[in-house]
């Protein structure tokens, strides 16, 4: 081995020892430098020496240590949520979300904020002058303002170009690009199931896999596999509402026609509530009156919803599929029909081993996935910081 590959070596595994020790001190309540040793397997000094510039970077804090009848206690250690906060920021044709948190994804502050049509550069404008205020109001902190995580509705590919989003009319726009030129803070964008699915991923971490599905105006799915969601080769996985579920069916944003979202949307059961009468007054109004013609729409939907599902079901085997819909939460009849109607359509092995569930995730759910994602993303930049006296 030259001395070049050495020496990348060396530096490779401080990162990596840093990693380690920073990501065991976030994952404990707190933890002291011995036990750290004993859990990464390094020595108490190489410890001592990651730990002393972790409290020098303000990323870790030492609580304080009392004498028992058994001794001196060791000095705890603990990760420093409050050195930094992060923002999440949804993006819809009429609302903007934002939610400020701090680095544990403990959240701060949050805004919606009503618009009508939504350009980029509307946007940005909403955005910073939005995020400049609510971070004034969180007070100063070492790090401030770590980065900002954009949960767009639409495809966002890994290189988080936001190739096309129909309900907003973005097409090819490089988004981050334009918020942090403005912002001067990394910034990052992802579709909205994906940032959905990070906050839902808390009730089944280590699934094998789970599906997330977000139901608006269009339908995306965050595709959790092996305890990570599935992002596919260019990061278009998910896009599960254009599975084209009817030949020659209704045109859709996206230029088909027959999509599954054209069908199985809020949007397409609301315009079949509309259409009947049962017009919901607002947009957030979402519960309907059960009665024998409200039924028969709300069956028609379970029976176009669950055309979808079953294909879902058959092709992930998925232990949990949760719903995340104000319309289907709303109208409890919704899930028994769609129950039945899975029943009858898939075999009884594939229908039992599928848990279907409500989403009991909190509305701004999205933006604070958003937000975690932004925290994370600041956290794994800042463990991979190659201290210079080393
Ligand atoms: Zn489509």
């Amino acid at each position: 081995m030259d001395l070049l590959s050495k020496r990348f070596l060396h530096t490779h595994m401080r990162i990596a020892n840093r990693r380690l020790v920073l990501e065991k001190i976030i994952g404990s309540d707190e933890i002291s430098r011995v036990a750290l040793a004993k859990s990464t397997g390094l020595t108490k000094a190489t410890v001592s020496a990651i730990v002393a510039d972790l409290i020098d970077d303000g990323l870790v804090v030492e609580l304080g240590s009392g004498i028992t009848a058994r001794g001196r206690k060791p000095i705890m250690l603990k990760f420093a949520e409050r050195s930094g906060i992060a923002a999440g920021v949804s993006i819809d044709a009429d609302e903007i979300e934002i939610v400020v948190t701090d680095l544990y994804g403990t959240v701060l502050l949050e805004e919606n904020i009503e618009i009508t049509g939504c350009t980029p550069e509307k946007a940005v404008r909403i955005i910073s002058s939005n995020l400049d205020r609510l971070a004034g109001r969180c007070g100063r902190s070492r790090y401030s303002l770590t980065g900002i995580g954009c949960a767009i509705p639409g495809i966002v590919d890994n290189r988080g170009i936001v190739v096309n989003a129909p309900y907003i009319r973005w097409q090819n726009v490089n988004f981050s690009e334009m918020l942090n030129k403005k912002t001067g803070v990394p910034v990052f964008c992802e579709n909205v199931a994906n940032m959905l699915t990070v906050a839902e991923i808390m009730h089944f971490p280590n699934e094998k896999a789970a599906i997330c599905l977000r139901i608006r105006s269009g339908i995306r799915a965050g595709i959790i596999i092996n305890g990570e969601i599935y992002t596919g080769g260019d990061g278009f996985a998910g896009e599960v509402g254009h599975m084209q579920v009817e030949p020659d069916g209704l045109p859709c944003a996206c230029g088909q026609t027959g999509c599954w979202e054209t069908r199985a949307s809020e949007r397409a059961l609301r315009k079949s509530l509309v259409d009947s009468g049962f017009a919901p007054g607002t947009r957030t109004d979402y519960h309907v009156e059960a009665n024998e013609l409200s039924g028969n729409i709300f069956h028609e939907y379970a029976r176009w919803l669950a055309t979808g599902i079953v294909s879902l079901i058959n092709m992930f085997n998925p232990v949990n599929i949760m719903l995340n819909s104000p319309m289907i939460s709303s109208n409890d009849s919704i899930l028994s029909l769609l129950n039945q109607e899975l029943e009858r359509r898939l075999t009884p092995l594939s229908f039992s081993s599928c848990r279907i569930e409500l989403s009991t995730a909190r509305r701004n759910a999205a933006s604070i996935g958003a937000a975690v994602s932004a925290a994370d993303r600041f956290i794994s930049r800042m463990a991979s910081i190659r201290r210079e006296h080393e």
